[in-house]
């Protein structure tokens, strides 16, 4: 049999964060074959690529983003968050078009492959411009349209979400779709009701940010005397596949609601950052199905989950006042349970799953010694120490640079950046 690509004597960091040394992965079709260390002469392959001194691990998913939100990173800083979104972001998003969103998307998508992203949730409008980036790009994507309950074109836009599903719903294995209500803040009753309906007729999952400040629970109980769970509960959302970005503020209450196909997407960064408090996530984190998501490069700057992670941790340890909690293994199970929220059967070093890989080179100086390839990776790498990526088994990235045409999709993004600025703040339809 002749193999596509075989990574010959690679050191192995599994989902659980196992490592062992001088194995031989065989890929063919898009697919680890065999991971194995008795080397037979006769293997064929297109490649054959000495990996001794390479770690390979499953890539990263980063399970809440909005990728067209790369226009606007760095636009506002030393902000609260009231002001952050309704007069400095919003503002300007709100006028995105066609193609400043396809320019964001398409640097998102470049940025995140970089950092050893292979797949992403992404909750945004301009569903046609971000599926173009992705499929131009190869990296993974669920892609969830939003939809916002209070808008005048209710109807209209969860409409164009459900054509847009119905669309591209299996066209392609790379790409996955939920229906994205904003948040019930945001979508009243009946139409988060209308939603999650829609979405069980589509058979598909939902994507929602839930309890994320600790306005929105306190607005949310004085108004319906509910939390944004139990909102969410009563309208059958949690009887689908389910997204859960950020839920910082979740209550004790609120985890029994939690299903085993609910997943909750955190981004600590931008919690720091938007001085938005602690919540409860560190309270309850052994109880919540935790995986890593980034926001928006607006809020959280960068596009990189194990970034996320990190601070996850960090702060963790902080809070707790105790540095045995949050340990590494805990940590890169955060990082690896993204996969199971997605349905394309990756992130495990096992056959039969697909190659979506990242292959770290750990010998710089900024990274040595290296006692355990894991603390390596969770507390000293960045996206320098990644070497190769791959999706579906082909090369994403090689040598330390992207396959597809980088400088271009900068390009497109510096000219789209100024034409967003050009047409300035004015004013904006809705206030959150
Ligand atoms: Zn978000």
């Amino acid at each position: 049999m002749k193999y596509d690509v075989i990574l010959k004597n690679a050191g192995i960091l599994d989902e659980a964060g196992f490592f062992t040394p001088e194995k031989h992965v065989l890929i063919f079709a898009g697919k680890i074959m065999e991971i194995t260390d008795k080397w037979e002469e006769e293997w064929e392959a297109v490649e054959i690529i000495d990996a001794s001194d390479l770690v390979i691990s499953p890539g990263f998913v980063n399970l809440h983003t909005h990728s067209p939100m790369n226009l606007l990173r760095g636009l506002a800083e030393d902000v609260n968050i009231d002001d952050w979104f309704n007069k400095e972001i919003w503002p300007y998003e709100s006028k995105m078009n066609e193609e400043n969103a396809y320019a964001g998307a398409l640097a998102a998508c470049c940025e995140m492959l970089h950092h050893g992203v292979t797949a992403f949730a992404d909750h945004y409008m301009f569903g046609e411009q971000v599926i173009k980036a992705v499929q131009e790009t190869g990296i993974r994507c669920d892609f969830a349209p939003t939809v916002f309950g209070v808008s005048p074109n209710f109807n209209k836009d969860l409409e164009s979400a459900l054509q847009l599903i119905e669309k591209h719903q299996r066209t392609n294995p790379a790409l996955s779709f939920r229906l994205g209500p904003h948040a019930p803040y945001t979508c009243p009753p009946e139409t988060l009701k209308k939603i999650v309906d829609e979405a069980k007729g589509l058979e598909v999952g939902l994507h929602i940010h839930l309890s994320e400040t600790e306005q929105q629970l306190k607005e949310s109980l004085s108004t319906y005397g509910k939390t944004p769970f139990q909102m969410l509960s009563e309208a059958g959302g949690f009887e689908l596949p389910l997204i859960i970005a950020h839920g910082l503020w979740i209550t004790e209450k609120d985890l029994h609601f939690l299903e085993d196909q609910s997943y909750m997407a955190v981004s600590p960064k931008t919690y720091l950052k938007l001085a938005m408090g602690s919540g409860k996530l560190w309270q309850y984190w052994d109880q919540l199905p935790l995986t890593s998501g980034t926001d928006g490069a607006a809020s959280s700057n960068s596009l990189d989950p194990l970034e996320q992670v990190r601070y996850f941790g960090l702060m963790g340890k902080h809070i707790t006042g105790n540095a045995e909690k949050f340990n590494m293994k805990n940590l890169w199970k955060i990082l690896m349970r993204g996969h199971s929220a997605l349905p394309f059967e990756s992130g495990k070093m096992g056959p039969g799953y697909v190659a979506d890989l990242i292959c770290w080179n750990l010998n710089s100086v900024m990274v040595s010694p290296v006692y355990d390839p894991l603390a390596t990776i969770l507390y000293s790498a960045d996206h320098s120490n990644i070497e190769h990526v791959m999706v579906n088994g082909k090369w994403m990235k090689r040598d330390g640079s992207l396959t597809l045409d980088e400088g271009m999709a900068q390009l497109l993004l510096r000219k789209n950046v100024k034409d967003v600025m050009a047409k300035g703040k004015g004013k904006a339809q809705l206030t959150f």
